[in-house]
């Protein structure tokens, strides 16, 4: 699904301000696979994100989607992200109900008949936060768990290929995490959405997802495979 082939991402390349995010780095991730990818600050986490929504591209090498250079004006419609920031995720004016419809791409016209999909309504109902007992209330009125859950939910309504996690949880407390995070594992397993996320906080990656990269200074220098329990620089 993702494949990138030796790529090298050097910023401002050839002046006083030359910086290498990313050097040499070759990754893939299969469909239906769960990879964490954990580093420190400026360890490059960001930039791999990026090359694969097409936002940077790179300087040396290939990033590939589905087989073919990524083309930026087509990946949304395969792919959804959430960010850090859980007033980023969700429409603040908007209610759940109308927030989960909007994301599933039917437009608000579809708002006249009211109805969310079963599945995504199972979802929302399976995070614990209550946040089916009244679809009115406006995602103004949330607290930051509620609104990250509601904007991962949101993130799955339109049936993305690829769900990339950008710090989804860097925002909000430990049980918020927890939640977010246990909602994120069904998403993979029970959808076989392929998830891709990053983050720095080494616990989390190492209680959740299927495969582990860790970059360091733009490098990848481990890759730890669960279900394999095979540990691979
Ligand atoms: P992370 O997400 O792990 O914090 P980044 O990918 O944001 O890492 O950054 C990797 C390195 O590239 C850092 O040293 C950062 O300062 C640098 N960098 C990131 N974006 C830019 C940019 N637009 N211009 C110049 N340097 C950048
Ligand atoms: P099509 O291109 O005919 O829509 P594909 O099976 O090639 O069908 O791709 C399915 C979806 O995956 C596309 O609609 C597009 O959103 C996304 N996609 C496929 N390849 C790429 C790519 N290289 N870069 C970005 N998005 C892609």
């Amino acid at each position: 699904m993702i494949e990138l082939e030796n790529v090298t991402v050097i910023y401002n390349k050839g002046t006083l301000d030359e910086k290498v995010a990313l050097r040499n780095v070759s990754l893939k991730v299969e469909p239906g696979e769960f990879v964490v990818i954990v580093g420190a600050n400026g360890a490059g986490k960001s930039t791999l994100l990026k090359l694969i929504v097409g936002g940077v591209k790179p300087t040396e090498g290939r990033c590939k989607v589905f087989g073919q250079d990524v083309k930026s004006e087509k990946i949304f419609k395969c792919a959804s992200i959430v960010c850090q920031d859980p007033d980023m995720g969700v429409f603040p004016n908007l209610s759940i109900e109308e927030n989960l419809i909007l994301a599933s791409k039917k437009g608000l016209r579809g708002l006249s008949f009211g109805r969310i999909d079963k599945k995504i309504l199972e979802l929302l109902i399976s995070t614990k936060m209550g946040l089916e007992q009244d679809l009115k209330r406006k995602a103004s009125k949330l607290s930051g768990g509620q609104k990250q859950a509601l904007a991962v939910v949101m993130a799955v309504a339109s049936n993305p290929k690829l769900l990339l996690l950008d710090e989804h949880t860097a925002a909000l407390d430990p049980k918020s995490t927890e939640t977010v995070m246990e909602l994120t594992e069904r998403i993979n397993r029970d959808f076989g959405t392929t998830i891709l996320m990053i983050t720095h906080d080494m616990s989390i990656a190492e209680q959740y997802g299927n495969t582990i990269v860790v970059l360091e200074n733009g490098k990848i220098v481990a890759r730890i495979d669960k279900r394999r329990e095979k540990v691979a620089a």
